[in-house]
């Protein structure tokens, strides 16, 4: 049976770990071929050992616009063209206080994660034009909805991607390139042990235990999976999501919506 991405190819950054790489799986195993963009490079090359032909790796810092240009291009030349863009590498910091952020650091957070989505949508448009059209998919967070999920530069850094996502959607729909976030909530990756300097081993299994204790408080009791995110990834990729543009799917397991405690008429009412 064909893949929901037969045919397709995808450059998704951030394709290492976590969101990124259960997004090069499943993207994989719906028959697209995909560009793995990271600047762990070791990661990368085991990628391309275990999809032979189907993955290539580039090395991509986002923050380095020659080498995001350079990603655009190798899904050309190695697979004949570009469909999906999936802007998706991030970081956190640990300035969670106004007082605490340094100019160097802001600009940091912005660059990976804004200007790196932007110039990733600039070198994919004219690529996704030669093809007729295409989709691209930005990670953005609950924190860019609601305050309180992550330090200020992170937060208001995703905020902006939602709003980029919409910017970009108005302009580029017309030429059939669709443009849209996904806000993850909770999801069980590496990102918040590295934020906190921690090396990724460490981080990896600092993952596990963060999306347990949400899944405590979140509407929906289980932990958020890379795959969950990859998931809501396919659906916007794909040809099911054609009417689909300028929007965020928020992908949180309701924890946006409010305490478990608040709906569930079995642990008896909190009033
Ligand atoms: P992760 O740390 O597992 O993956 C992030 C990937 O981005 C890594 O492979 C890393 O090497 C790569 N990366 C970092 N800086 C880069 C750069 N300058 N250039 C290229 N690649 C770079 O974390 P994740 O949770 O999978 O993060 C993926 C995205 O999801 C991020 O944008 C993150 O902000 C977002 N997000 C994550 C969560 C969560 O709970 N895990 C929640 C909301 C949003």
């Amino acid at each position: 049976m064909a893949g929901r991405l037969q045919g397709k190819v995808a450059v998704i950054t951030g394709a290492a770990s976590g969101i990124g790489l259960g997004t090069v799986e499943l993207f994989v195993a719906e028959g697209a071929s995909v560009i793995a963009a990271d600047i762990q490079d070791e990661k990368g090359a085991m990628l391309e050992k275990r999809f032979p032909g189907k993955v290539a790796y580039a090395h991509c810092d986002v923050t380095q616009e020659a080498e995001i240009e350079a990603a655009m291009k190798l899904a050309k030349s190695a697979f004949g063209g570009l469909d999906i863009l999936f802007n998706n590498a991030g970081i956190s910091d640990r300035m969670t206080s106004i007082t605490e952020i340094t100019a160097d650091g802001w600009s940091w957070i912005f660059d990976v994660l804004v200007r790196g989505p932007a110039l990733g949508m600039k070198h994919a448009v004219p690529l996704m034009l030669e093809r007729g059209g295409g989709s691209i998919i930005n990670t953005a967070s609950i924190a860019g909805l609601q305050a309180g999920w992550g330090p200020i530069a992170y937060s208001s850094a995703k905020a902006s991607v939602i709003h980029m996502s919409r910017a970009a959607a108005a302009q580029l729909s017309p030429q059939k390139i669709r443009v849209n976030a996904i806000c993850p909530g909770l999801i069980a990756t590496s990102i918040f042990g590295a934020s906190l300097g921690l090396p990724r081993e460490v981080a990896d299994q600092m993952a596990a235990r963060v999306a347990d204790n949400a899944a405590k408080v979140q509407p929906v009791p289980k932990a958020g999976m890379p795959d969950d995110i990859a998931k809501a990834a396919l659906y916007l990729a794909s040809e099911d999501s054609a009417f689909v543009s300028g929007t965020h799917i928020v992908v949180d397991g309701g924890i946006t919506v409010g305490g478990r405690h608040a709906w569930d008429a079995s642990a008896g009412s909190p009033f």
